[in-house]
């Protein structure tokens, strides 16, 4: 079955560029309506980094909705819910030595990054934020302000404002913009007003799989802590495991004031979002940021299991390993295939290729989703292939998946 072309005139329910129609899922595979396999190196945008339908995760899913479990409750208190806080409080904030309350913004990456931008605002008096070119915080009006993609902030129409957008780290050769900023905040007639906060991505997804330097993100860091300047980490796509830690801020060694999750911390794909923020800011008062599906029991149950990853750091070291083998096949490719004039970028299994030509990386995906391989690009002009695949897919997976992308790449370049 193609895609649902007869009713693309009457909705506007443009399908991705994967001209079929999706049916099952589990692990590191999906299946369409005729029947042919899919490898994952998707994982919904890095929704799924536990795996399509993780079985224990699917198993207390049916039996709470088997036993009328509270499915929709707001604020209400539920076990699900008290489950969760209590995991993510001794499994992922303790042994950290983290100090943040959690809270519940709303079910999307949009919703966490909205919250962040509000608190820090609120607690500053200030008005501005800094981020960074190519970064990606979201849709919705705040979030998009701090959205460094102008295609997508011409969706808004007029100019977004609150916002500057610094060069990230490495994006102009030589460039060191954390030394500008410090700079110009000292000088009080450079027009750069002091900000509320400065948000960033440590590995820049949609941005292209650019990954920061630890040192710079150091650097970051002692900027905000020298003008007391909230840090907000934007760990949307690159948390969850995804870089190799369950933070992608952790080898750094900094503690970011505001921290955003979402995507795979709702653990079989099931909306969630949670924003970490420092004790001493977290200073809501009840009602002051709330929304209607914040705090859903399904996506609590599967978070909650998903939480179980993270009780020891064989899952992490799995994630290192496999990463540790996606680069040095990457580097390969790129050896072996001179013609795409290719560079290695990202870290843990948020890693890709950036290649020279226009529209390359678009053909390489295209020919792969036909031989069975799901793979995106990203990056201002579309020229990184992106790999995401699901943290749990084994080395078969992984060859098997390299193996069509290889393929394809000899298919296209020929
Ligand atoms: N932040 C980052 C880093 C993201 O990658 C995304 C989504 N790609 C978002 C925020 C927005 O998340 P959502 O689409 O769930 O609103």
């Amino acid at each position: 079955m193609k895609t649902f072309e007869n009713l693309e005139s009457e909705v506007r329910s443009y399908s991705r560029g994967w001209p079929t129609v999706f049916e099952k899922s589990k692990g590191y595979k999906l299946w369409d309506t005729d029947g042919k396999e899919y490898i994952d190196f998707f994982a919904g945008a890095g929704t799924l980094n536990y795996g399509h339908n993780d079985d224990a995760m699917q198993e207390k899913l049916i039996e709470y909705i088997k036993n009328d479990g509270v499915i929709h409750s707001l604020d209400m208190a539920t076990i699900p819910r008290k489950d969760f806080l209590e995991r993510f409080t001794d499994v992922i904030l303790k042994p950290r030595n983290l100090d943040y309350k959690i809270m519940f913004p709303g079910p999307t990456g949009t919703n966490t990054v909205e919250s962040a931008l509000k608190i820090a605002r609120k607690i500053t008096g200030r008005e501005t934020v800094i981020s960074f070119t190519n970064a990606f915080h979201g849709m919705t009006i705040g979030s998009l302000s701090v959205t460094g993609n102008s295609f997508k902030r011409h969706g808004a129409g007029v100019p977004l404002h609150h916002a500057v957008s610094m060069p990230f780290d490495n994006y102009v050769e030589d460039n060191d913009s954390i030394a500008y900023l410090d700079r110009f905040l000292e000088d009080s007639g450079s027009g750069v007003a002091l900000p509320a906060a400065i948000i960033l991505e440590t590995v820049q997804g949609e941005g292209g799989i650019n990954a920061a330097r630890m040192e710079w993100l150091k650097k970051v860091e002692a900027l905000c802590r020298r003008w007391d300047i909230l840090l907000i980490v934007d760990d949307v796509q690159a948390g969850n495991g995804r870089t190799g830690t369950f933070f992608s801020f952790e080898p750094a060694g900094i503690k970011p004031d505001v921290v955003c999750l979402s995507k795979s911390i709702g653990g079989i794909g099931l909306p969630m979002a949670i924003t970490l923020i420092k004790s001493e800011y977290d200073q809501w008062g009840p009602g002051e940021h709330n929304g209607t599906f914040r705090g859903n029991n399904m996506a609590f149950l599967a978070a909650t299991e998903a939480l179980k990853n993270w009780e020891n750091d064989d899952f992490a070291n799995a994630v290192q390993e496999k990463g540790a083998f996606l680069k040095s096949e990457i580097n390969r490719l790129i050896d072996h295939y001179p013609e795409l004039n290719g560079e290695a970028r990202g870290r843990g299994l948020m890693q890709g290729i950036a290649v020279e030509k226009e529209g390359l990386a678009g053909e390489i995906c295209a020919e792969a989703f036909e031989r069975g391989l799901i793979v995106e690009t990203s990056g201002p002009d579309d020229e990184v292939v992106k790999f995401l695949p699901p943290l749990i897919i084994d080395q078969e997976g992984l060859v098997k998946g390299l193996d069509i992308l290889e393929d394809s790449i000899k298919h296209v370049l020929k």
